[in-house]
């Protein structure tokens, strides 16, 4: 039965209040957490289903504050798009992500990318190609060993903005992947627009993987998909050997997940044994 207005106002409004309070001190704590340098990049392998070695990692933020402790990105990120923090602090990921690539390039093979994720505020910076172009040049990074994580909702405004940012980004040599692809809206028209390199496989679609025929399904044509596309796949969330093999079966790429790992510090990175790495 619904609420009158009278019951709401009593019941929510003194948990919306702290909500909301809890929001505003969350809120500040990023905004100082900024300068503070109080956030950490991990990285999460990826692995090639072939031959079972690592051929990529993603960055994932991580922050941890002095009182409030670690909390999750799905926690802090949206509040960092909310506010557009995420401009500066995507542009420090760019940053520290390729000065760690630039470190390992002795460690890790010449074709071992780092994928970064973008967020839609970053997209709409119009200064964000010089960005990525001025970073890739200090560190001397391949551009094609730094690929960008874009969202579906992104590639939706096919304007000319949209075409221009994608065109210059694919100039520079970098790689595009399609992050927790099949969960945003579902136009296909992006796909035969634009140049992408990689699709994901959300980890919605791979949980349930080896129980679900719909899932099954789903995977199967994403996979399929891509392929005809002339693209590589990655399913995300994979967590077990069965769905392991089964995406081996369907013959999808790569996999990332806590089967083969969870992100790690870069210092762990740095001592990956080489076997994992090596083809
Ligand atoms: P995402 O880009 O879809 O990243 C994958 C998330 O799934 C990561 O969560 C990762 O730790 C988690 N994951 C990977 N494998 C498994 C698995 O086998 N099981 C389970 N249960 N989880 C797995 P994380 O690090 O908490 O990040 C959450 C989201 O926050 C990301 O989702 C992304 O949307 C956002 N995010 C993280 N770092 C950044 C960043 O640097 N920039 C932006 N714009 N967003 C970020
Ligand atoms: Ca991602
Ligand atoms: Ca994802
Ligand atoms: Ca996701």
């Amino acid at each position: 039965a619904k609420m009158d207005g009278r019951n709401l106002y009593h019941f929510y409004l003194p948990e919306m209040n702290a909500k909301a309070k809890q929001r505003l001190i969350l809120e500040q704590a990023l905004r100082i957490a900024v300068e503070d340098d109080e956030f950490n990049l991990f990285y999460q392998p990826q692995v090639d289903l072939v031959s079972g070695k690592i051929v990529g990692f993603e960055a994932l933020l991580r922050w941890q504050h002095d009182d409030i402790g670690i909390v999750a990105p799905s926690t802090f990120v949206p509040v960092l798009e909310e506010t557009g923090l995420i401009v500066p602090i995507g542009q420090w990921v760019f940053a520290t992500s390729s000065r760690h690539r630039r470190k390992w390039s002795q460690l890790l093979p010449h074709n071992c990318s780092l994928s970064v994720n973008l967020s839609a505020r970053q997209f709409a910076d119009r200064t964000l190609v010089q960005q990525i172009k001025r970073v890739l040049e200090q560190n001397k990074l391949p551009p094609h060993q730094l690929e960008i994580e874009l969202t579906e909702s992104m590639l939706m405004q096919d304007t000319e903005y949209t075409q221009s940012v994608l065109r210059s980004l694919k100039a520079l040599g970098l790689k595009l992947a399609i992050d927790d692809f099949g969960t945003g809206y579902s136009s296909l028209a992006y796909l035969k627009q634009f140049s992408l390199d990689t699709l994901k496989i959300d980890k919605q679609f791979i949980d349930h993987l080896t129980t679900s025929e719909k899932d099954a399904a789903i995977a199967t044509s994403i996979i399929q998909l891509a392929h005809n596309l002339g693209l590589q796949v990655i399913a995300e969330g994979v967590e077990t050997k069965e769905q392991v093999l089964m995406l081996r079966n369907l013959g999808c790429d790569m996999v990332q997940g806590y089967y083969f790992g969870r992100p790690i510090s870069a210092w762990d990175v740095a001592k990956l044994p080489k076997a994992m790495l090596l083809h």
